[in-house]
């Protein structure tokens, strides 16, 4: 979804690389701790380098939710992460977004209509008492906060697993948006088969489904999917196994089914990170995820060989947009007053959103689950 961007004055369009680091460095220690800047693992460096805190999208926001004190946070991510970091932190705080077309495609995919469709067509066939809504952190607030009225939870890419088994002590199915393959790759995870799975087609009368198809399956996925992780190829994890057969392919669960299930492990970003300094030294590890963290990684490792599994870059182009120019505009506007780019989320989408949320934190509380499927460490893992 483009969302109306104005467009960046000439000094910060024309501004030279060092300029935008004087003017943001000058804007960052006036605004002092007034200021928190959240820089997802995505964004490139030339932002990464200002950011106080460096995670995934629901460790940032809780990070916002932490410092109160702070008056302005400036997310350097994409909108439903500024969305969420509103949601948790107090009226007191703006949350800014420094090019408001930084959208998510995934997120995009499903929509409040599109869902209370979907739950109203699936009312005429099934009971709705039985299906539980999850939706993945990629999401608008306002489907979050369907998901908190509709007795469901958020899940990450680190939790989807545990907040699956809660769902399904609650209802006997699940209705999972808007991506498919963290749903499908978690259900396959924990025993359920492609059978047990429908995809959800929002652009066709239920679904694209028959009334059966609905009653015998047990998870319905929308179809969403990440355009950068739905990149990834069986054909890159055999191309690169012929060249290093002794190294390990890592892959997001946003990929296919395919890519994960030859891959050796499988999980969040956060887990992304930890394999690889958990990979002994010498090791060569192809990556399959966004392009800027593979690159940091690499960087940050140096007795590692960490490359992408997909030899074609593949940036987040959204997120991408965030950069020095909008950073340096959006902190020199706070400096002088001004909240520019303010992302607010209406009083009672934010309850809604936040009994969701909350919802997670108690299922997941002291018990994280963190792969997908490690089968070096997952006795659960299914034999692919
Ligand atoms: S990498 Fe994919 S899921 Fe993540 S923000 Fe970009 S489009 Fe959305």
């Amino acid at each position: 979804m483009l969302r109306l961007q104005t467009p960046l004055p000439e000094r910060y369009r024309d501004a030279s690389p060092e300029a935008l680091d004087e003017m943001i460095g000058a804007a960052k220690a006036t605004l002092g701790e007034r200021l928190f800047i959240l820089g997802h693992h995505y964004q490139r460096d030339e932002v990464m380098k200002w950011a106080d805190a460096r995670g995934d999208s629901y460790r940032l926001s809780v990070l916002a939710q932490e410092r109160p004190d702070a008056e302005y946070i400036v997310f350097c991510g994409v909108h439903f992460m500024a969305e969420s970091a509103d949601v948790l932190t107090g009226d007191h705080q703006a949350v800014v977004l420094p090019d408001l077309n930084a959208g998510c495609s995934m997120a995009d995919m499903a929509d409040l209509d599109e869902v209370t469709e979907a739950w109203e067509s699936l009312g005429d066939v099934i009971d709705t008492g039985e299906l539980i809504p999850i939706t993945y952190m990629n999401s608008s607030a306002a489907l979050k906060a369907f998901v908190g009225q509709h007795g469901g939870a958020v899940c990450t890419s680190t939790n989807a697993r545990e907040i699956l088994d809660w769902a399904f002590t609650q209802g006997r199915k699940v209705l999972f948006f808007p991506d498919q393959h963290l749903g499908r790759n978690t259900g396959i995870a924990m025993g359920y088969t492609h059978d047990d799975m429908r995809v959800w087609n929002p652009r066709f009368e239920l679904g694209g489904l028959t009334p059966e198809e609905v009653q015998a399956s047990t998870f319905l996925l929308w179809k969403g999917h990440c355009s950068v992780h739905q990149r990834f190829s069986p054909a890159h994890v055999d191309a690169f196994r012929a060249q290093h057969p002794d190294g390990i392919v890592i892959a997001h669960p946003e990929c296919s089914h395919e890519v994960c299930s030859v891959a050796d492990q499988v999980g969040s970003t956060d887990f992304i990170i930890k394999a690889v300094a958990a990979a002994p030294a010498g090791s060569t590890i192809a990556i399959a995820t966004e392009i800027h963290l593979v690159n940091r990684l690499r960087d940050e490792t140096p007795d590692k060989t960490i490359i992408s599994l997909d030899p074609l870059i593949c940036p987040c182009s959204t997120m991408f947009r965030i950069d020095g120019p909008h950073l340096a505009w959006v902190l020199e506007n706070l400096v002088e007053g001004r909240v520019i780019n303010q992302i607010t989320v209406d009083p009672e989408t934010t309850e809604w959103a936040k009994v969701a949320l909350q919802r997670m934190l108690d299922i997941t509380q002291g018990n994280p689950v963190e792969a997908v499927r490690d089968p070096a460490t997952d006795s659960r893992a299914l034999p692919v």
